[in-house]
């Protein structure tokens, strides 16, 4: 999409998100806007660097990594590229860990004890610490990744036990897609009591609710999402041949 056509999308999504905090008394400095650029190119990023944008959230790691690249060669040493921050918002094989480890300002799809052991052990390599949420398959859908929500205390305690280099900052979901945005917000409530009860057994602040994609983002706002993840409404439908997922 050319860049004049996202700068006035993106526009709009902020207004929209500006509105959709006023309208449950949340400030908006409480929410942050991941922009998801997935199958689009560094190109449509840039546009949105320029227009002030700074978090991108990617599926893919190749993609996002190559991305990067392209995007800090873009945008040059004048625009923030140390800024901005890059999101990990698609499923992570284990034996792509080491490659995500260090690489992502946030992880949002922990969701396995091999994924967190992986992680453990290349971030311990880097000797950092790298900030995760629990990817929770909030719906208990058969195809979806994410921890059952049963099974998130136990995840969670091993993680606090067994993983010191993994900095757990709160929760993620992808519930069904609905026509209407409405029908997720059950979901979305669900979540916030799921991170409401997991902050009491494990007495971390768990801050952070990742919830809320283009067609639910408002719901997700009035239900405590700290984080949305928007891509469509920014920058347009993702095109079906970048649908392939890399090997
Ligand atoms: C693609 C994707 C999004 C963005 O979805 P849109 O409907 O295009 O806004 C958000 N979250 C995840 C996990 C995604 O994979």
């Amino acid at each position: 999409m050319d860049a004049p056509l996202i700068l006035q999308r993106y526009a709009h999504v902020l207004q929209r998100l500006e509105q959709a905090c006023a309208a449950v008394g949340r400030s908006r400095s409480e929410v942050r806007l991941i922009a998801v650029s997935k199958f689009h190119e560094a190109a449509d990023i840039v546009a949105c660097v320029n227009a002030g944008q700074l978090d991108f959230g990617e599926n893919y790691v190749q993609e996002a990594l190559r991305k990067r690249e392209e995007v800090h060669a873009q945008v040059g040493s004048h625009a923030p590229c140390a800024q901005l921050r890059w999101h990990m918002i698609g499923h992570v094989q284990s034996r792509k860990a080491a490659q995500v480890a260090g690489a992502f300002s946030l992880v949002h799809t922990l969701d396995s004890r091999r994924l967190a052991d992986a992680l453990e052990r290349h971030t311990a390599d880097l000797h950092g610490q790298q900030p995760v949420l629990f990817e929770v398959n909030i719906a208990e859908e058969e195809q979806k990744n994410g921890v059952f929500p049963g099974a998130l205390p136990e995840l969670a305690d091993y993680v606090l036990e067994h993983c010191p280099h993994l900095d757990v900052r709160g929760l993620m979901c992808l519930p069904p897609v609905f026509d209407a945005g409405q029908a997720a917000r059950p979901h979305f409530a669900k979540l916030r009591q799921l991170r409401d009860d997991l902050r009491r057994r494990c007495g971390l602040p768990l801050p952070e609710l990742s919830m809320g994609m283009s067609g639910d983002f408002e719901e997700a706002v009035a239900e405590g999402a700290t984080m949305v993840r928007i891509g469509t409404e920014i920058f347009g439908p993702r095109s079906p041949k970048g649908a392939k997922p890399e090997a």
